[in-house]
């Protein structure tokens, strides 16, 4: 059945009304920090409550210890990031004692689990509200509500309820880079991963309200647009009978304007070789395809519950490079899954060998609470977690030295967004296969997209001078 989830028009103008109020309530010249962990979906979710925010008056700042009311959002993917965001929550309490009226809220993956929000509300008392991913759009609300009351409150709220909010202000960071978000929630279930527990199911945007969206953005001069979801390739598949996330590319592709199409992430149980030969017949659409693997051992695969084999993987490779010979491949890799033989990692290693990714983000397995892999006996020992992350680093650092030398004498398009945070001197972009590229040049040309040659590539990034038209 379909099923359209966008929230209707009244409940947003509801929470503009709550945005009006807070404004008027508050004094002038406040702050507000946004700290944001995690993936890209919750970059984007920063953008709408800074978005949020501001609307309600507060100036953003990065300085934590100027800002009037501070929002933690949180990740929950592994254990590290939850324990990174207790920590720095706790830095927080001082800053309440100097400063009595400074409200901290926390949301986010992290917040939106029952276990998670009762360790906030037993163990941090100087937080002053939590809300769930799913009831972002309501922050309006619940502030208005703390700063009227000053009583604590905790909405979960995360599952099923999911809603999409159209409309929303927002605050991007850049202005030239941009999140949009077309699905939200995972159907998947895969038997580590805690996303459907805390962002609910896969719910879709309107093609009309992204298309919308990218229109402005591109006008705006925005030079990429990377299109988030869980699993972009199920877009649609709850909204519409014949319109897919391919579809939806080819649409976007139309629209006007000098920019580049990213999208992540993408699950190769569902990416369709349509969506490869919508990709390769777009200039538009940037030569990079982010495909996890997770594991590249069919038994650990099936135990993940990822519907698909090494072979099944294979193939979508072999078609991309047979469709766009230079396409960029990335991928997710899981070290240390309950039951995970050296056999099993062997084959893991063999697949990067096999593929020769352009880069990998290698994960140790973190146990979650509430999946299903939790509770597997043979959960693996640290230390043996630990020496397969570093032999698998050692394989990818090789392939990724050969690469990047391999560039050498090369030609690439770089979108310029800044100046190398180890040589002030110098500007450093991504090129359109996603690649650091550092080469001399003059700061107006941050933000725009240049033609750099390239003359040496190490382990981590490429080196080159400008072409000059
Ligand atoms: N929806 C995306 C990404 C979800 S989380 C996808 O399906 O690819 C991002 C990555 O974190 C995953 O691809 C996986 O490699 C990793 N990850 C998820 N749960 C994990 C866990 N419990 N332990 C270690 N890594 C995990
Ligand atoms: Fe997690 Fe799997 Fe969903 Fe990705 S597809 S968010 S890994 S459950």
């Amino acid at each position: 059945m379909k099923l359209d989830r966008t929230l209707p028009k009244e409940t947003i103008d509801r929470q503009y009304d709550y945005m009006r109020r807070v404004k008027e309530w508050n004094p002038d010249g406040l702050k507000a920090h946004v700290l944001t962990f995690g993936c890209q979906q919750n970059e984007a979710d920063s953008e709408r409550i800074a978005g949020m925010a501001k609307e309600m008056g507060y100036e953003i700042t990065d300085t934590v210890a100027d800002a009037d009311l501070i929002v933690i959002n949180t990740c929950a993917v592994r254990e590290h990031a939850e324990l990174k965001a207790l920590s720095i929550t706790g830095q927080f309490k001082h800053l309440k004692e100097k400063k009595r009226s400074l409200v901290i809220a926390m949301c986010g993956c992290m917040v939106s689990q029952e276990h998670r929000r009762d360790n906030i509300k037993n163990s941090y008392p100087y937080v002053d509200f939590v809300f769930g991913t799913t009831r972002l759009y309501t922050f309006p609300e619940i502030l208005f509500n703390c700063l009227l009351t000053r009583k604590r409150s905790f909405y979960l709220d995360a599952g099923d309820e999911g809603n999409i909010p159209e409309g929303l202000p927002v605050h991007r960071a850049s202005k030239f880079k941009a999140w949009v978000s077309i699905m939200y929630g995972c159907n998947n279930f895969c038997t580590y991963c805690v996303v459907p527990f805390v962002r609910g199911r896969e719910r879709s945007r309107h093609k009309e309200e992204i298309v919308k969206e990218v229109t402005a953005l591109a006008a705006e001069g925005y030079r990429e647009i990377t299109l988030l979801g869980q699993n972009v390739n199920s877009y649609g598949k709850d909204l519409y009978d014949d319109y897919d996330f391919a579809d939806l590319l080819s649409d976007l592709c139309k629209i006007e304007g000098e920019f580049l199409i990213r999208f992540m992430t993408s699950h190769p149980k569902d990416a369709s070789f349509k969506l490869i030969d919508v990709m390769a017949a777009n200039d538009k659409i940037a030569k990079a395809f982010h495909l996890p693997l997770q594991s590249g051992s069919d038994r650990v695969l099936s135990v993940m519950n990822r519907h698909y084999t090494r072979e099944r993987y294979l193939t979508l490779v072999r078609y991309m490079r047979e469709k766009m010979p230079d396409i960029a491949l990335s991928t997710d890799i899981i070290v240390g899954f309950p039951g995970e033989t050296e056999e099993d990692f062997e084959d893991t290693l063999s697949m990067l060998s096999e593929v020769r990714y352009d880069n990998i983000y290698s994960f140790i397995y973190s146990k979650r609470k509430g999946t299903k892999a939790a509770v597997m006996e043979e959960q693996i020992d640290d230390t043996v977690k630990g020496a397969r992350f570093e032999r698998l680093l050692a394989v990818q650092n090789a392939i990724n030295l050969d690469k990047n030398q391999k560039y050498e004498g090369k030609v690439e398009t770089v979108l310029v967004e800044g100046y190398s945070k180890t040589d002030k001197s110098r500007l450093t972009g991504r090129s359109e296969r996603n690649r650091l590229v550092h080469f001399e040049g003059d700061e107006a040309l941050i933000g725009s997209l240049v033609k750099v040659k390239i003359l040496r590539g190490d382990l981590h990034a490429l080196y080159g001078e400008l072409v000059k038209n």
